[in-house]
């Protein structure tokens, strides 16, 4: 039996009157390739956002890596080493090289010595293809290659999982393939990912699981062969017409 990694029971998040997660429950296990699709506004971001402490919890439980993240005596900073995350827009610090983008949490956080850093920053730009860019900054990468750092950067904590949020949304077409191949080769290695996205290609050929959510709620949850081939759900079936 595969180890739990995250445990959410009735979780519920309002925005003001806003209430924009209507009690999900889930769980997700060690080896999770997990792909989140929904319309937009349906609450994606602010799920995977709960899940390292990046919102407060309405009301229900979230437990990552044996953290309970509804008691606020939970040092978030220490869940955050545990979990990577990856969005949209990158995010990279703008006046750091590449290589101190990818070196500056472990240095920071006291986690490695120079030594180490530097060394595993340089193995981690190798495997998402970009050693070659150790020494430039960020404004003179592609957004693909902005994206692989960031991919590489988060990778540096050695997190036990790691939540992607639309990693490929913001590049143009030609540079997703690359994105998506960072990632595959991740989930190939075992890593627990979470992944909110538009590829359809990925989730079906990458995940495990597939988890449609509309309106705040998880609506479906099952294997990508029997989400796209056979969704059971109105909306779901609506949003696939949309999108495939
Ligand atoms: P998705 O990622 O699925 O597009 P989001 O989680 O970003 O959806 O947003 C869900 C809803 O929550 C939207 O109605 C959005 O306007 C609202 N929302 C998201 N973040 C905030 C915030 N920081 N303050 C107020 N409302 C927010
Ligand atoms: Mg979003």
């Amino acid at each position: 039996m595969a180890k739990l990694k995250i445990d959410v029971n009735d979780l519920h998040k309002s925005y003001g009157k806003n209430e924009v997660l209507k009690g999900i429950t889930t769980k997700f296990y060690e080896g999770d390739v997990a792909c989140i699709i929904g319309p937009s506004g349906s609450g994606k971001s602010t799920f995977l956002r709960t899940l390292n402490g990046l919102e407060v919890i309405t009301s229900g439980t979230v437990i990552v890596d044996g953290f309970d993240l509804s008691n606020k005596k939970t040092d978030l900073n220490q869940v955050r080493q545990e979990v990577g995350m990856v969005f949209q827009q990158f995010n990279l610090f703008p006046n750091m090289t590449v290589l101190d983008n990818v070196t500056y949490a472990p240095l920071e956080l006291k986690k490695m010595t120079k030594t180490e850093a530097h060394d595993k920053a340089l193995d981690l730009l190798k495997k998402v293809g970009l050693e070659d860019k150790a020494d430039a900054m960020p404004e003179m990468l592609s957004g693909g290659q902005k994206q692989r750092v960031a991919i590489a950067r988060a990778l540096a904590m050695d997190p036990n999982l790691m939540l992607f949020d639309e990693p490929t949304s913001a590049l143009d077409p030609e540079m997703v393939g690359d994105v998506l191949k960072v990632m595959q080769d991740l989930a190939k290695e075992g890593m627990t990912m979470l992944i909110v996205t538009h590829e359809m290609g990925f989730a079906r050929k990458v995940a495990n699981r597939v988890i449609f959510t509309d309106g705040g709620e998880i609506l479906e949850d099952s294997t990508p062969d029997q989400l796209f081939d056979k969704p059971q759900h109105p909306r779901l079936k609506d949003f696939l017409n949309k999108v495939l």
